[in-house]
C-alpha cells in the first residue's frame, strides 16, 4: 500500500525527517531548517495545564438507553421515550493526584458524563460518592489545598488533611466514606456514580421536582485494601486505564443503571436536613430510587489527549427539562468549571470535536483564539438583526423559582446535624468493614499532632462511640 507523504503543518511535503540541515557533515545547524524548528517548538507546546483537581483520568464513549418513563417529572428530550438512545462520553478521575499519579490511590473518584442530546449537551459532573466534604464554595479552595502538596516540603500532608477535616465537622460523612472500602475501588467499573448535588427537573406542565441522580454499577462493588493497593501500584501505576480500556477492547462493556430520587418542589421543609446540603444524602426509605435507564460504555477514544484530556465537562451544561438547585456548592461549580476550561483549553473549547454538541449550534460569540467550526450568516453577526439570524425560544424557559429570604451570610454549621447520617453509614458496615475503616484512618493519621487527632476523635465519638474506640485501638496496633 502506498504510504502517505509526510508534510509540514502547512501541508508541504517533507524531504528529510532524519537529518538536520548543517554546514558540512558535523554542523552547525542552519536556522533555515524551519521544519526542525517547527518540530522542536511543537513539542514544547504538547501540554496544556492539567486540571487543578481531577487531573488523572480515564474515559470512554458509550450509550444511554431509557428503560423507564419519567416524563411525569421532566420534559428533557433525552428522557422522552422508553427505548431512546443517546450517545455519551464518560471520564473518571481521582481528585488530588497529578496527571501521572498512580491510579489506585485512596481518594474520591470523579464520575463525569456528557450526554450529546438533541437539545444540547447535558453534563452530569459527579463523583463516586453521593456527598462531599464541604457544603459551601468558600471552603472548596481551602479543602483542595489541604489535600495537595505542602508548599515547603512538596509532599502531601496528613497534618493538613486532618487539621482541615477536624475543623470542618461537616466533612465527617465523606471522610467516613473515603476511609471505607468504597474509598479505593478496584477499577472505574466497580463503583457507583452520583450526581451528588441536588438538581431540578421540570415537566411540560411547568411543575418542578428536586432530583438526585444515581448510577449503580452492574459490575458490583469491588475494592482494594491499602496493602493490596500498594502491591498493585508497584506492578503498574495505570491499572484503571488498563482495566477500562482493556474491557472495552475485549467487548466486555461496563454498565450502570440510572436511578433518580424525587422531591416535589414545596416539600423541602418536610425533610429533616437542608435538601440542598451537599454533605447530606436523601435516605432511600424517604425518597425511593426510581429506575430510569442504562448506561453502557462501548467505545475507546482514538486519541487520549484529544478526546479525554481535552474533554470539558460543565455542570452548567443543562438542557430544557433539567435545571439547577440552590445547592451552594453547585452554584460555585457553575462558575468554576467553564472558567477552568477557558483557561486550560481556550475560549472555544466547546468547538473541539469531543465537546461539540451533536445538534446544531447557533450563537453570536465571535472571534477569539481558534474560533474553528464557527459558522455565521455573514450579515447576522449581532442580535437582534433583520437578516435571518438565530432567535431566542421562550418556550424553553424554565418555570420560575420561588426563592425568598433575607440576603446575608448564613452559618449553616450552627444548626446542621453532621453526625446522624455518618452514623447510619457506620451502622451499615459489618465488623470487617469497620475494622478496615479503623485501620485506614489510623494509618492516614500517622505523624499528625495529637491535638488534631483528639479534635477529630471528638467527631468520631459523636458519630458513634465504637467509631472512636475502634480508631484508638487501631492506632495502638500500628
Ligand atoms: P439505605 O440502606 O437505603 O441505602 C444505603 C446506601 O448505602 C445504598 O445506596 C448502598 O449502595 C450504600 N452503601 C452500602 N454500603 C456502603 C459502603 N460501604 N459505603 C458507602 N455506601 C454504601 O440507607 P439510607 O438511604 O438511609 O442511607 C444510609 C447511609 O448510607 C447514608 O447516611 C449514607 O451515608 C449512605 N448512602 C446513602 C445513599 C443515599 O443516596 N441514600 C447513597 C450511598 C450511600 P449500593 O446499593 O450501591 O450498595
Amino acid at each position: 500500500m502506498a504510504r502517505k507523504r509526510l508534510t509540514t503543518t502547512s501541508g508541504a511535503p517533507v524531504a528529510d525527517n532524519q537529518n538536520a540541515k548543517t554546514v558540512g557533515p558535523r554542523g552547525p545547524v542552519l536556522l533555515e531548517d524551519h521544519q526542525l524548528i517547527e518540530k522542536l517548538a511543537h513539542m514544547n507546546r504538547e501540554r496544556i495545564p492539567e486540571r487543578v483537581v481531577h487531573a488523572k483520568g480515564w474515559g470512554a464513549y458509550g450509550t444511554f438507553t431509557v428503560t423507564d418513563d419519567i416524563t411525569r417529572y421532566t420534559c428533557a428530550n433525552i428522557f422522552n421515550k422508553v427505548g431512546k438512545q443517546t450517545e455519551m462520553l464518560a471520564r473518571f478521575s481521582t481528585v488530588a493526584g497529578e496527571q501521572g499519579a498512580g491510579d489506585v490511590e485512596r481518594d474520591v473518584r470523579g464520575f463525569s458524563l456528557k450526554f450529546y442530546t438533541e437539545e444540547g449537551n447535558w453534563d452530569l459532573v459527579g463523583n463516586n460518592t453521593p456527598i462531599f466534604f464541604v457544603e459551601d464554595p468558600y471552603k472548596f479552595p481551602d479543602f483542595i489545598h489541604s489535600q495537595k502538596r505542602h508548599p515547603r516540603t512538596n509532599i502531601r500532608s496528613a497534618t493538613a488533611m486532618w487539621d482541615f477535616w477536624s475543623l470542618c465537622p461537616e466533612s465527617i460523612h465523606q471522610v467516613t466514606m473515603l476511609m471505607s472500602d468504597r474509598g479505593l475501588p478496584k477499577t472505574p467499573m466497580h463503583m457507583n456514580g452520583y450526581g451528588s448535588h441536588t438538581f431540578s427537573l421540570w415537566n411540560d406542565k411547568g411543575e418542578r421536582f428536586w432530583v438526585k441522580f444515581h448510577f449503580k454499577t452492574q459490575q458490583g462493588h469491588d475494592f482494594y485494601t491499602n496493602e493490596e493497593a500498594a502491591i498493585e501500584m508497584g506492578r503498574s501505576r495505570e491499572t484503571y486505564q488498563e482495566a477500562l480500556f482493556g474491557a472495552i477492547e475485549r467487548g466486555e462493556f461496563p454498565k450502570w443503571t440510572l436511578f433518580i430520587q424525587i422531591m416535589p418542589e414545596g416539600e423541602e421543609d418536610k425533610f429533616e436536613h437542608n435538601p440542598f446540603d451537599l454533605t447530606k444524602v436523601w435516605p432511600h426509605g424517604q425518597y425511593p430510587l426510581i429506575k430510569v435507564g442504562e448506561l453502557e460504555l462501548n467505545k475507546n477514544a482514538e486519541n487520549y489527549f484529544a478526546e479525554i484530556e481535552q474533554s470539558a465537562f460543565n455542570p452548567s451544561n443543562v438542557v430544557p427539562g433539567i435545571g439547577f438547585s440552590p445547592d451552594k456548592m453547585l452554584q460555585g461549580r457553575l462558575f468554576s468549571y467553564p472558567d477552568a476550561h477557558r483557561y486550560r483549553i481556550g475560549t472555544h473549547y466547546e468547538s473541539l470535536k469531543v465537546n461539540r454538541p451533536r445538534c446544531p449550534v447557533h450563537h453570536y460569540h465571535r472571534d477569539g483564539t481558534m474560533p474553528f467550526g464557527l459558522t455565521t450568516n455573514p450579515d447576522a453577526y449581532y442580535e437582534p438583526n433583520s437578516f435571518g439570524g438565530p432567535v431566542e425560544d421562550p418556550s424553553v424557559e424554565e418555570p420560575p423559582h420561588r426563592y425568598d429570604g433575607v440576603v446575608g451570610r448564613y452559618n449553616f454549621r450552627a444548626e446542621s446535624d453532621h453526625y446522624s447520617q455518618p452514623r447510619a453509614l457506620f451502622e451499615l458496615f459489618d465488623a470487617e468493614q469497620k475494622d478496615r475503616l479503623f485501620r485506614n484512618i489510623a494509618s492516614a493519621m500517622e505523624g499528625v499532632p495529637e491535638e488534631i487527632v483528639e479534635r477529630q476523635m471528638g467527631h468520631f465519638e459523636k458519630v458513634h462511640p465504637d467509631y472512636a474506640v475502634g480508631v484508638r485501638d487501631a492506632r495502638k496496633k500500628l
